[in-house]
C-alpha cells in the first residue's frame, strides 16, 4: 500500500475543500514527483519556519472555505494528516499503527477555560471542551482509515462535524467539570466581564483531571495566575 501517496492525497482533498488553493497544488505537485522519482524531498522541505505548512491554520478569519463549529476538529484533522505525510515519506515500506499512534498528538494533559480572579467562578466554553477532546477522538479513526484507505471519507465526515464518540465524550466532560463546580456555556466570546460579579479581572485558566479522588474532577493546574483573594 502506498501510504505516502494516499495521505498526499487526503491532504490535497482537505486543502481543497478548505478553499486552500496554493497549497493545494503544491500537493499536487509533491504527488506527481512521488509517482514520477520516488522522491519526497520538496514535500519534507514544507514543515517548520515561516511560510511553512505548519504555519497555516484554517479558519474563516482566513477566507478559509469553513466555518467557526467545523474549526477545532478540522485543524487538529489537518495536524493528523500533517503528521501521516511527514511520517509516511520517511518510513513508506515500514508504516505500523504502532508507529503513527506514538506520532500523532496525545490527549493535552490540561484543559484550557477561563476563571474571574476576583471571585472564583470558572467557566469552560464548547470550543474549549472541543478544543481538548479533538486529538483523542480523532487519532484513532485517522489510523483506521490509514490503513483501510478511507482517509477521504474521514475528511467528509469530519467537515460535517461527525465525530465518533462526541456528544457522549462531550457530555462526559461537562458532568466532570459540574462536579468541579466548573460552570458550562456555549459562548464563543472570552469570558469578560466575569458574568457572576461583573469584574473584568478574568483570565484564561487551566485544570487537570484528578482520576484519584472517588469521582473524576478537575483540579487547578499549577501554572495558573492566582485568584485575587
Ligand atoms: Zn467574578
Amino acid at each position: 500500500m502506498d501510504y505516502y501517496k494516499n495521505s498526499l492525497n487526503a491532504l490535497h482533498y482537505l486543502f481543497d475543500k478548505t478553499g486552500i488553493l496554493f497549497w493545494r497544488d503544491k500537493i499536487e505537485s509533491h504527488i506527481k514527483e512521488w509517482e514520477y522519482d520516488g522522491t519526497t524531498k520538496n514535500h519534507l522541505n514544507c514543515y517548520g519556519g515561516m511560510g511553512t505548512l505548519n504555519d497555516i491554520i484554517i479558519c474563516p478569519e482566513n477566507k478559509h472555505n469553513i466555518t467557526k463549529n467545523q474549526q477545532t476538529w478540522v485543524n487538529t484533522l489537518f495536524d493528523d494528516l500533517k503528521i501521516l505525510c511527514l511520517v509516511t515519506a520517511r518510513n513508506n515500506n515500514s508504516i505500523t499503527p504502532i508507529l503513527i499512534q506514538k506520532s500523532l498528538r496525545q490527549t493535552p494533559k490540561k484543559i484550557q477555560g477561563w476563571r474571574c480572579l476576583n471571585c472564583g467562578f470558572s467557566l469552560l466554553r464548547m470550543s474549549d471542551i472541543e478544543y481538548y477532546l479533538a486529538p483523542t477522538l480523532l487519532s484513532e479513526p485517522v489510523i483506521r482509515a490509514l490503513f483501510n484507505e478511507t482517509l477521504i471519507e474521514l475528511i467528509g465526515n469530519v467537515l460535517r462535524v461527525n465525530i465518533e464518540r462526541k456528544d457522549e465524550e462531550i457530555s462526559k466532560i461537562i458532568s466532570i467539570a459540574q462536579n468541579s463546580e466548573i460552570s458550562f456555556n456555549d459562548i464563543s466570546s472570552w469570558m469578560r466581564p466575569c458574568p457572576n460579579c461583573q469584574s473584568n479581572d478574568t483570565a484564561v485558566y487551566r485544570w487537570v483531571i484528578n482520576s484519584s479522588a472517588e469521582e473524576r474532577i478537575f483540579v487547578p493546574a499549577e501554572d495558573n495566575l492566582p485568584l485575587r483573594n
